[in-house]
C-alpha cells in the first residue's frame, strides 16, 4: 500500500522524454487511426469547448506534466492560461516548448489535428503561436495541499480547470483522489467548469526508470466523486483501451472524460 509521500518520492525518477515516447507517439497518438486514444481525448475536449458555455479570464491546467495537448481547444476561450506541474523537470520541458527551444517535443501533429476538428481552416501554426502567447505562467502544483497552487492563485479565482491523468496518478487510493478533487475544486469560481481526463482501472505506468503506482477505480466511482463534490456532470464519456493501444507501458483498462460544472451555490 503506497502513501502520498512514497508516490512523491517515486516521481523524482519520472523521465519526461520516456513518458512522452510511451504515450504521445503512434499507436497511441495516431491521427490516421479512428480508434487511437489521443484523437479520442482531443475530440472529447474539442466538443465541450465548442458548446459555447465555457470561457472566462483564467484557465488552469492541473498537473500538465510535459504535455500541452490537453489545453489545445480550451485555451482559446480564456484570456490567460496557467500550466502547472509538481516536478521541475516537467515545468522545464513545457518551457522548452513554449520558447521553441531545440529538443522540445513536437506538438505540431496534435495542433494540426485539433485545427481539423475545429474546422475553421486556419493554419495550425497560428494556433501554436496563440497558445505560446496565451500561457502566462508555468508554476508548481500539489493537489494534496488544500491550496494546490499555494500563494500563486487564491481559492475561488479560477474560471475553469483542465486536468489529464493527474489526480489518480499521484494518489495512493480512491479517498486520496477524492480529497485531491476537493482541493482543486476550491480553486474554481462558483459555476466554473472542469474538463478532466483520467485513467480507469490502472494500477501503474512507466516513465523511464520510474514505475508509478496509480489509484485504480471505475467509471462509476469517477462520476460519483464529481457528484458528491457538488458538480453537475455536463458530459461523461469513456473509452475502452483496445488491444492495439496496449504497448506495455501501463495496465490502463480505459479512459474517462468528464465535463463538470461547479454549482453556483457551492
Ligand atoms: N497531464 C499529463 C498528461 O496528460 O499526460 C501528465 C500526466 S502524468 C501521468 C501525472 C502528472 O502528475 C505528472 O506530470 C506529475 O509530475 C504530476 N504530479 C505528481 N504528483 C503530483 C502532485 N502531488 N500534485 C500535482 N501533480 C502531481
Amino acid at each position: 500500500m503506497s502513501t502520498i509521500k512514497a508516490i512523491a518520492e517515486n516521481y523524482q525518477t519520472f523521465n519526461p522524454a520516456a513518458y512522452l515516447q510511451n504515450n504521445y507517439v503512434p499507436p497511441r497518438a495516431d491521427f490516421s487511426n479512428p480508434d487511437s486514444v489521443v484523437p479520442w481525448k482531443l475530440k472529447c475536449l474539442a466538443d465541450a469547448c465548442a458548446s459555447g458555455e465555457i470561457g472566462g479570464q483564467i484557465l488552469v491546467d492541473i498537473g500538465s506534466g510535459p504535455t500541452v495537448y490537453q489545453v489545445l481547444s480550451a485555451f482559446e476561450l480564456f484570456k490567460e492560461v496557467i500550466l502547472t506541474d509538481f516536478l521541475e523537470v516537467n515545468r522545464e520541458e513545457l518551457k522548452k516548448w513554449l520558447h521553441d527551444e531545440p529538443g522540445a517535443f513536437d506538438w505540431g501533429p496534435f495542433i494540426n489535428h485539433v485545427c481539423s476538428i475545429e474546422g475553421k481552416g486556419e493554419p495550425w501554426q497560428e494556433k501554436r503561436k496563440r497558445l505560446r502567447e496565451r500561457v502566462s505562467r508555468v508554476i508548481p502544483v500539489n493537489v494534496h495541499q488544500p491550496c494546490p497552487l499555494g500563494t500563486e492563485l487564491a481559492p475561488g479565482t479560477v474560471d475553469a480547470l483542465v486536468s489529464s491523468f493527474c489526480l489518480e496518478a499521484c494518489s495512493p487510493d480512491y479517498p486520496a483522489f477524492v480529497k485531491a478533487l476537493q482541493n482543486i475544486t476550491g480553486l474554481l469560481k462558483p459555476g466554473g467548469h472542469v474538463l478532466m481526463i483520467g485513467a480507469l482501472e490502472e494500477s501503474y505506468f512507466l516513465a523511464g526508470e520510474a514505475k508509478l503506482s496509480v489509484a485504480s477505480f471505475t467509471e462509476e466511482m469517477t462520476r460519483k466523486a464529481f457528484q458528491d463534490m457538488g458538480y453537475v456532470i455536463r458530459d461523461f464519456r469513456s473509452y475502452t483501451m483496445p488491444e492495439s493501444m496496449k504497448v506495455g507501458v501501463d495496465d490502463v483498462k480505459g479512459i474517462s472524460f468528464v465535463w463538470a460544472q461547479k454549482k453556483e451555490s457551492n
